[in-house]
């Protein structure tokens, strides 16, 4: 298995090598430290009991995220797909893709997220749970948006349904922007500014510079 721009070795800030102990029905192997978004990530190359294998991050295998190759969810999910019937529905597959994008090394999404941390919350490897939280998207045509955090992982407190347009708001809103030697998200500094949602955005579309779609005050206190 190889990862792009991955240094293979011990890395320098790994605090306990983990090599040779057993997670679940992983044993870990060789590590391999990765060059995520912000920082170093350490991952396991691990061998699964089953005979298949897996690519952990150190974080995961500790806190017991991560327990297998990605069988046990597989075995897990088909169990409770012959109970709960939903095995072909489209929110079944909704759920399947979200996993496999932050679980699965060979899904074509993984390095937008599982390869940057991303993580899907123990809760949420089974299916009904998820599904009990969720429930189905209230209009056709939205889909999983993290929100308020769109870096953040799927769990039930940072994620919604949402159409298209928010979800394309959100990314917006979570832009970095870097002034006075400081970065925040667009709508962090909003927030910070007591600006109304999508201010800085409108102003930065407009041609303003950082300095001043941040530092000026509106002329009217809008709240449209
Ligand atoms: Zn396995």
């Amino acid at each position: 298995m190889s990862v792009k721009g991955a240094v293979t070795g011990r890395a320098a800030f790994n605090r306990k090598d983990l090599t040779g102990q057993r997670f679940g029905r992983l044993i870990a192997g060789e590590s391999v430290s990765v060059m995520g978004k912000t920082q170093q990530k350490l991952y396991y190359k691990c061998e699964c009991d089953c005979g298949g294998e897996a690519f952990a991050m150190a974080q995961s295998l500790r806190r017991g995220a991560t327990l297998s190759c990605g069988c046990l969810q597989r075995e897990r999910a088909s169990a409770a797909s012959k109970r709960h019937g939903m095995s072909h529905t489209s929110i079944h597959n909704t759920w399947m893709t979200m996993l496999q994008r932050c679980n699965d090394p060979k899904s074509d999404s993984f390095s937008r997220y599982g390869g940057r941390g991303i993580t899907v919350c123990e809760r949420w490897h089974t299916f009904e749970n998820f599904f009990e939280d969720m429930g189905l998207p209230p209009q056709k045509g939205m889909t999983l948006d993290r929100f308020p955090n769109n870096d953040g992982n799927y769990e039930p407190e940072n994620v919604r349904w949402a159409t298209a347009k928010e979800q394309a708001n959100n990314r917006r809103s979570s832009r970095l922007l870097e002034f006075n030697g400081e970065t925040l998200t667009v709508a962090e500094w909003e927030d910070r500014q007591g600006f109304r949602r999508g201010l800085i955005h409108t102003r930065l579309y407009m041609g303003w510079t950082p300095e001043r779609a941040i530092t000026q005050k509106p002329l009217f206190d809008q709240t449209d």
